[in-house]
């Protein structure tokens, strides 16, 4: 008896309450299905082949299939009807990809953002959860992991790196004279971060030498652009000097070593500063 009182009493306030709580549950539905049908449209852009994101300009086959840009490179037919791909632009695709939040490319490595595909590239770029490949030089070394246990794979597997204390140092490199490519490497901390600093000795044609030196942050690119570094080569009353932007690891530095961005200098010019082939570079850290 009381309990059927107790509950035509619940019943009367739940009466009272509902509109209130049916309009919260529906938008809490509507949010729902917000989140759920923006999924759901992002998974329209999937690639067939590569299960990445079709992206504008979105082309489709006659018979409306889709493919991403990088895969339709590949590929002579349509990989779901088997017909021509064509050069069937499809505007309307387009359109609605404009107003999708796609997930970000390393949402495997945890990363939870989603973003309009045009933010997508930017993001991806600097996504902390984009794995990081070992900055030594040279290739030997193949492995892969997050920022945060670059500095403990340095210090498990690569142990002969040395590392100086402070903004003002001299990376001295010993035996410039040996032959073939070389690669020399130090770490300095300074500001309460890790940096690499890289010489590397190539050979150009006719057993001609050219070093290249080079200081890499370990950080994400926007944290390297709060510093500046500067190597000098200095001695004999000459003076060589080159001012940059870090690297960041991300990125490396034998796009950089490529390009020429980074202190180049001959083995004549490597002569008029080194010390019975020792070469002394002094590499300065500000923040900027
Ligand atoms: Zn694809
Ligand atoms: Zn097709
Ligand atoms: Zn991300
Ligand atoms: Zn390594």
């Amino acid at each position: 008896m009381s309990m059927k009182q107790s509950g035509s009493g619940n019943k009367s306030r739940g009466i009272g309450a509902q509109p209130t709580s049916s309009v919260t549950a529906a938008a809490v539905a509507a949010a729902g299905n917000a989140t759920s049908t923006n999924q759901e449209l992002a998974s329209y852009f999937e690639c067939p082949v590569c299960f990445d994101y079709a992206l504008p300009p979105i082309m489709q086959c006659q018979s409306g299939h889709i493919v991403c840009q990088n895969c339709r490179l590949k590929l002579s037919m349509c990989p779901t009807c088997r017909g021509p791909l064509g050069n069937i632009r499809n505007l309307a695709m387009d359109k609605v990809a404009a107003t999708v939040n796609f997930p970000c490319k390393y949402a495997n490595n945890g990363c939870q953002t989603t973003l309009l595909h045009t933010d997508k590239p930017d993001h991806e770029e600097t996504c902390e959860y984009r794995p990081y490949c070992c900055p030594c030089p040279g290739a030997s070394c193949k492995w892969q992991g997050g920022l945060e246990q670059v500095m403990p794979h340095l210090m498990s597997s690569h142990k002969s790196i040395t590392t100086l204390q402070g903004e003002d140092i001299v990376f001295l490199a010993t035996d410039i004279n040996l032959p073939g490519a070389v690669d020399w490497v130090m770490m300095q901390s300074c500001f309460g971060q890790n940096f690499m600093l890289v010489l590397e000795k190539q050979e150009k044609m006719e057993g001609q030498h050219m070093f290249y030196a080079i200081v890499q942050l370990i950080g994400t690119r926007k944290q390297a652009e709060n510093f500046a570094y500067r190597l000098e080569l200095n001695g004999h009353r000459r003076r060589l000097t080159w001012e940059a932007t870090p690297r960041s690891i991300h990125d490396g530095v034998q796009s950089a070593i490529s390009a020429s961005d980074c202190l180049v200098f001959d083995t004549n010019i490597a002569q008029l500063f080194a010390d019975h082939g020792n070469l002394g570079i002094n590499v300065t850290i500000s923040m900027c």
